[in-house]
């Protein structure tokens, strides 16, 4: 192999950028040659592709988001779209692709090894939510964001006995939710793997606030519920003032951590090294402090990440 390819897709993620430069300084370490395709697989599309040096990725290893841009490209579910993003790559001479991003990107990774072209996927997305892995890069980062978030959020709710409802993203996943409800100190994690009954928790938090509690935090993680509905139904229950903030984008940005960045140059050079072997079609992760490699199709069909129920369970002592 001469040539490969990377590229960043769906939502960003700290670490992003360290990984880009992993495989880039990887791969020109091992004589290969690196193109950037910018703007994901809409770059693919597009042939939006540049030839990367070791200066392309000069400092970038501290620099949160990505060099290389990132967009959501729905059409890349048809074939015939696909097949013109191939006919680009094999243009340049491009023979393998890499593929930094989350679950979505990792199914256009799947459609084009499916096609015969193959690619590697490197698990990027705070989300934590990508088979194959106990972590995804940008998620500790992400973590560090939300609680220090929390923190905030904790030292003005003391002072005005005030309960704050925090609403956390990672899409179906609740690893955010719980990791960062036992390093914030919330009194609640709601997630979307366990079910979700309003009334116990208004009631739940109505009890504690009559318990002398001086303030509750309580954490949600996105698309199970209109937190800003739910923080007038507990203070209307309560009669205690009741806010609700959405973290948003703020947990998808800054610098990566120490962590992250380590982790993504590993994997970045990783996935290199595989393909050097002859690896197509294979997804990374770091599991039980370990890089491992799957079967990228086999990951996607077959996997799940399975639902971290003791770090749930010893929350649910915590609180
Ligand atoms: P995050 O979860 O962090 O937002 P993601 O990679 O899951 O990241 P998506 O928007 O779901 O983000 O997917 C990124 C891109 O991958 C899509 O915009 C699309 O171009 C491509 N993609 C998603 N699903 C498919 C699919 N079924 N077939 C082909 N390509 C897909």
């Amino acid at each position: 192999i001469k040539k490969i390819g990377v590229l960043t897709s769906g939502g960003d993620s700290p670490g992003m950028n360290a990984a880009i430069r992993g495989v880039v300084r990887g791969a020109l370490s091992e004589n290969l040659e690196v193109y950037g395709i910018y703007d994901g697989y809409q770059g693919l599309y597009e042939d939006n592709i540049e030839l990367l040096t070791r200066r392309s990725v000069s400092d970038v290893i501290n620099r949160g988001g990505t060099m290389l841009g990132s967009a959501r490209f729905p059409q890349f579910k048809e074939e015939e779209i696909r097949l013109k993003a191939i006919e680009n790559l094999k243009k340049h001479g491009i023979e393998a692709l890499v593929v930094i991003g989350g679950d979505g990107s990792y199914m256009g990774a799947k459609c084009l090894t499916e096609m015969g072209y193959p690619c590697i996927g490197i698990p990027g997305t705070i989300d934590n939510d990508v088979p194959g892995t106990d972590y995804t890069i940008g998620f500790l980062t992400a973590l560090n964001c939300v609680i220090s978030a929390i923190d905030r959020l904790r030292d003005t709710s003391s002072s005005h006995r005030r309960i704050s409802i925090i609403e956390v993203m990672g899409r179906h996943c609740g690893d955010l939710t719980i990791a960062a409800s036992i390093a914030g100190g919330a009194e609640y994690a709601i997630v979307p793997e366990k079910p979700y009954d309003e009334s116990e928790l208004v009631e739940g938090v109505a009890e504690g606030i009559a318990n002398g509690k001086k303030h509750s935090i309580i954490l949600v993680t996105e698309h199970i519920t209109d937190v800003h509905e739910l923080s007038k139904k507990i203070e209307a229950r309560t009669g205690r003032e009741t806010r609700a903030t959405v973290l948003g984008h703020v947990q998808r940005g800054g610098a990566p951590t120490a962590f992250d960045r380590v982790l993504a140059s590993r994997m970045g050079v990783y996935a290199v090294d595989l393909l050097i072997q002859g690896f197509g079609g294979r997804c990374v992760g770091i599991q039980k402090d370990e890089l491992v490699h799957h079967d990228i199709i086999d990951a996607i069909e077959n996997k799940r990440r399975p639902f971290n129920e003791e770090l749930y369970r010893i929350g649910q002592k915590l609180f």
